[in-house]
């Protein structure tokens, strides 16, 4: 378990409200944890954090993730953040790496459900490096299981997917990125956010 170094040498922590990364990180909780940061920057996106190995794992899901397991939404690795970066919701100063507003759309734990044709469990940090994690979210606006698969050939090679699997969460009809728009911890838009935290 390492730092987040790529984290640090991108941000200037004297003008960021984000938390530094430091050397020593620890497991949160029981489970490990997920967040879904709405980030309004350059593109509106959203962030997608997993609790692997002491750190936590992002993607940048551009059209954020879907409720219907017939939608695969693309997913962008970024850098590792901090464990504290799911607590993180303000304002990046605009000339600052990722300026913009940052949301918590969603948060929560999250069970490594990945299994080998055996149906043994397979690691959470193996799975990862296998590029095909499978795990059921408990988060406020998504639960259920999600696949995370990496794509090993062609032209979205190292890009991976984001796809609901088929449970009783699923549900074509419901559009939470649309419908649902506030803050899960402090109930907020991303406008209210914007003003409050200038
Ligand atoms: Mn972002």
């Amino acid at each position: 378990m390492k730092a987040p170094k790529d984290y640090n040498e991108k941000r200037d922590f004297s003008k960021t409200k984000e938390p530094k990364a430091d050397k020593k990180t620890s497991k949160s909780g029981k489970h490990p944890i997920f967040v879904i940061q709405k980030h309004d920057a350059t593109n509106l996106h959203y962030d997608f954090r997993l609790e692997i190995d002491g750190t936590l794992k992002s993607w940048s899901v551009p059209k954020g993730p879907s409720t219907d397991p017939n939608v695969k939404r693309m997913a962008i690795p970024t850098e590792d953040h901090p464990i504290a970066y799911a607590n993180f919701e303000g304002t990046i100063p605009k000339d600052q790496y990722g300026g913009g507003t940052v949301m918590i759309w969603d948060k929560g734990t999250f069970i490594n459900i990945k299994v080998d044709s055996d149906k043994k469990p397979i690691d959470l940090k193996k799975a990862y490096e296998m590029g095909t994690l499978e795990f059921e979210l408990k988060g406020e606006k998504l639960s259920g299981g999600y696949a995370l698969i990496k794509m090993k050939s062609g032209n979205m090679k190292g890009n991976w997917l984001l796809v609901k699997m088929k449970d009783k969460e699923a549900d074509a009809r419901r559009n939470p990125v649309n419908t649902e728009n506030k803050s899960v911890v402090s109930d907020r838009t991303m406008n209210q956010i914007a003003k409050e935290d200038e």
